[in-house]
């Protein structure tokens, strides 16, 4: 039980004080963004799923281009062996009748693999143009990622920067306050724990931990004149009564 009384500018200054310690608190908690450090590691992990996207199209990209250009070189081939076939064909020497139905069956069977070897081409190359979108739409979604990422670290860095500015200057303030408290008081004040060191009570809770007052503490902060002062029998913050 704290003995001491308060004189009315002391009073004051604890009301003061525990107003500041509300903000001091409430900027400290500010401070973490727990948020917007939410929001960027959520970002880290979408911009990393849409880099995996953009590789895995980039390589489906790839195949394909690589298969339209196989398929290509192919029908190149098939259709210099129908030159050189159509040139023997055209040269007749010591072929006989079976021989050039032979080679002209040869060109028919090659020109009809070209046929097939020139829609395996195309459709390749359909294919890589399809990945292709897939490839500009994954990159434009890991740029657009990366830029918010950007742009809420900026957002955190002068956030951070105003919260210490105002944490500080309420500190400050904090300080000069417990100047104007008697000593013995000073310690537990600097405590900085799970609640509140002082509050006031509202509608028969403590202000620090939010627990209601038992039935004789209530009566004790009751009976207290303005400046007297009781622990709260929950968090052990020091209750100032006020009027
Ligand atoms: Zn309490």
């Amino acid at each position: 039980m704290t003995e001491t009384t308060l004189t009315g500018e002391q009073t004051q200054a604890l009301r003061a004080w525990i107003d500041v310690s509300g903000q001091v608190r409430a900027l400290q908690h500010e401070a973490k963004q727990t948020e917007r450090l939410k929001r960027l590691r959520a970002l880290a992990q979408e911009h990393a799923q849409a880099k995996a996207a953009l590789e895995q199209h980039t390589h489906t990209h790839q195949e394909h281009a690589k298969a339209a250009r196989d398929a290509e070189d192919r029908a190149d081939d098939l259709r210099e062996r129908v030159t050189r076939t159509e040139t023997k064909l055209n040269d007749g020497t010591g072929l006989t009748s079976r021989d050039l139905l032979s080679l002209q069956d040869e060109i028919a069977g090659l020109q009809s693999t070209i046929e097939t070897v020139d829609l395996e081409e195309m459709e390749e190359l359909e294919a890589a143009d399809a990945a292709q979108a897939e490839v500009e739409a994954a990159r434009t979604k890991a740029d657009e990622i990366a830029e918010e990422g950007r742009r809420l670290q900026q957002q955190r860095g002068s956030e951070g920067e105003r919260i210490a500015q105002e944490l500080s200057a309420h500190q400050a303030e904090r300080d000069a306050l417990l100047q104007r408290l008697p000593a013995n008081l000073h310690p537990r004040l600097r405590m900085e724990g799970d609640y509140p060191a002082a509050a006031v009570v509202t509608t028969g809770a403590c202000g620090a931990c939010g627990n209601q007052l038992s039935g004789m503490s209530a009566d004790t902060y009751r009976n207290l004149e303005a400046g007297g002062l009781l622990d709260c029998d929950d968090c052990g913050a020091l209750l100032l009564k006020t009027v």
